[in-house]
């Protein structure tokens, strides 16, 4: 493995692993959820907040981040550890997803995709290389390879024909890292005076570290198509890790979960997988159960910010008249900040009256149950007790229909 990227599965039970990634900026106790900052930040909540409910990596996303701040900006100002203030480990997704997603008048050549910018509408191009330089320029300690993404009903052809463009895309998103690489340190080693920072070990002096890149098995809900996609990546290199992408964009759950079990054999057990973009609680469960080290999800922070709370006995929307005098906290087991201290009356009252602290706490108390939820897990593997600790789990949180809607 790269140097500085260190993988170990301390304990199994079943398919479900506990380890510790080791990366440039710290290691993480895996199985982890990492929380999304898609823009340098993960809406509503400061790195502070983060470090504190215990969270230990962050995605942050190339195709948000080129089109605004700029990545040549970020990389001026000494990189996203710096810019955003967060000195643990980063991720940024490759914009694959983003560009097939939000970007209008996508044309898509065997050279790379041209899109309108949802921002303002200018126009772009993103190759394997372009995608790589902007990656670099960010400087996080995981990059993702840019990926051919397409939705979760799409038929065999069309996902096979994405997939193995994504194995094509991959090989030149190795060649220009290469290519990077060779032509000396990154661009971000010229760090700005960090005189004003408050602490004198914040943000670590190590402008220089390298950077791993993860593949994307692709292939759609088609587990040949999966399994030949992750033999071919597999050919190609030692990879540091692997991202499974394209699950959660539509298909049915059975679906998500046969392809993982179907790629568990594929995937050498002593490098992380990371299953791009899932994060509701039952899916992080069942997606541990199956192997998977890694998750992120926008779910938290974006239900936190309509008024959606997670808790153990299911979803709860504090909009709701019910909780106009409940003095109950959000989830009677968080020790989150929000919890330990306010009300679901409380909060209520601040989304009625479009507080800005009620999108905060409720962001804040999403995140902290995500990253408990993996703590959780990591101890029930660690004990092997995972599938009663499951089917506990997954049986309380179901016993409650949804009052989100
Ligand atoms: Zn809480």
């Amino acid at each position: 493995m790269i140097e500085h990227f260190s993988f170990a599965v301390e304990d199994a039970d079943g398919r479900a692993r506990a380890g510790r990634f080791g990366m440039p900026h710290g290691v993480v106790e895996t199985p982890a959820f990492l929380a999304v900052g898609t823009l340098a930040t993960v809406k509503a909540l400061d790195p502070e907040d983060l470090r504190e409910l215990g969270a230990q990596m962050i995605l942050a996303n190339a195709y948000h981040l080129h089109l605004r701040p700029g990545d040549e900006l970020i990389r001026d100002l000494g990189g996203l550890h710096l810019f955003m203030g967060w000195d643990g480990p980063i991720l940024t997704d490759s914009g694959g997803f983003q560009v097939f997603s939000l970007a209008t008048l996508r044309t898509v050549a065997e050279d790379g995709v041209e899109f309108r910018s949802h921002v303002d509408g200018s126009l772009h191009q993103f190759t394997p290389e372009s995608v790589m330089q902007i990656e670099r320029n960010l400087g996080a300690d995981v990059i993702m390879q840019f990926d051919h993404v397409i939705p979760g009903q799409s038929d065999e052809a069309a996902a096979r024909d994405a997939c193995e463009r994504s194995v094509r895309w991959l090989q030149r998103c190795v060649a220009e890292l290469n290519r990077l690489r060779a032509g000396g340190p990154p661009p971000n080693t010229t760090l700005p005076s960090r005189a004003h920072l408050p602490t004198t070990e914040f943000p670590r002096p190590t402008p220089t570290y390298p950077q791993s890149l993860f593949p994307i098995i692709q292939g759609g809900i088609y587990d040949h198509l999966r399994r030949d996609a992750a033999r071919a990546i597999r050919d190609l290199d030692d990879w540091p890790g692997f991202g499974i992408g394209g699950l959660s964009v539509g298909e049915s759950k059975p679906d998500m979960y046969r392809i993982l079990e179907s790629l568990d054999g594929e995937l050498p057990r002593d490098r992380p997988r990371y299953l791009m973009g899932v994060g509701f609680p039952e899916d992080l469960v069942e997606g541990v159960r199956r192997g998977v080290d890694l998750f992120d999800c926008v779910a938290p922070t974006r239900m936190g910010r309509n008024g959606a709370a997670f808790s153990r006995d299911g979803r709860l929307n504090i909009k709701r008249a019910e909780y106009r005098t409940d003095p109950r906290p959000l989830d009677e087991e968080c020790d989150c900040a929000a919890c330990r201290r306010f009300s679901r009356a409380y909060i209520r009252h601040l989304f009625t009256a479009d507080e800005i602290l009620g999108l905060r706490l409720l962001s804040l108390h999403n995140v902290h149950f995500l990253v408990r939820l993996m703590r959780g897990a990591r101890a029930a593997i660690r004990a092997g007790t995972l599938d009663a600790w499951s089917h506990e789990w997954l049986a309380r949180y179901h016993s409650r229909p949804v009052t989100t809607e």
